[in-house]
């Protein structure tokens, strides 16, 4: 891996390609283990978690499904500030075990709203599955169920997270350069 100018930005290899299946590997373990002798649906959060949804679905070996879907953030005027949307979801979660297969969770403001949209629906729980995790930048109390690999603040790229649309077929993490441009 090298040094990637993305638009106006540089970014450099952080963690390898190898190194994160190594966490998938992992959180795949664990959901096995975990929801053994259940079916849980999984609900991939697009775009960003295309690629860790493949890869962790690939490695598991219970009874499951996938489903997708893709959220609007936009500025409302509730106090929260920013109001997010399912859009076009309409599988019936009623009684399921259900799994978010997230990206990245950093402040939590997003998949926070998720759970709470998808809890309205009645699943017999909600749990969340992410690639990437940012502690010091998370502001919830909600437990991050399954993290593959917690990471500083800093802005990455790779394995499905872009900068502005670009940056998401690189095979491994890329995180900002200090210098920027
Ligand atoms: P939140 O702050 O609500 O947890 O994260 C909101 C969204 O910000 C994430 O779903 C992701 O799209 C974006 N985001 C946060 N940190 C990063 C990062 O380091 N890289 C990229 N590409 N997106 C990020």
């Amino acid at each position: 891996m090298s040094v990637v100018r993305l638009h106006e930005l540089e970014f450099e290899p952080y963690l390898s390609e190898g190194e994160v299946l190594a966490a998938v590997d992992r959180v795949a373990a664990e959901i096995n283990t975990h929801y053994a002798g259940e079916r849980p649906l999984f609900i991939g959060v697009l775009n960003g978690a295309f690629v860790f949804a493949a890869e962790l679905f690939k490695r598991l070996t219970i009874e499951c499904e996938i489903t997708f879907v893709k959220v609007a953030s936009y500025h409302g005027t509730s106090s929260s500030g920013t109001v997010t949307d399912l859009i076009g979801f309409n599988e019936r979660i009623e009684g399921r075990h259900v799994v978010v297969v997230e990206d990245i969770v950093d402040t939590g403001n997003t998949i926070v709203h998720i759970l709470e949209l998808l809890r309205d629906r009645h699943p017999a729980s909600v749990r969340v599955a992410t690639l990437l995790f940012k502690p010091d930048a998370y502001k919830h109390q909600v437990p991050i169920d399954h993290v593959a690999l917690s990471i500083p603040n800093v802005f990455v790229v790779g394995m499905g997270l872009d900068h502005d649309g670009l940056g998401r077929n690189l095979r491994g993490i890329h995180r900002i350069t200090s210098h920027g441009k």
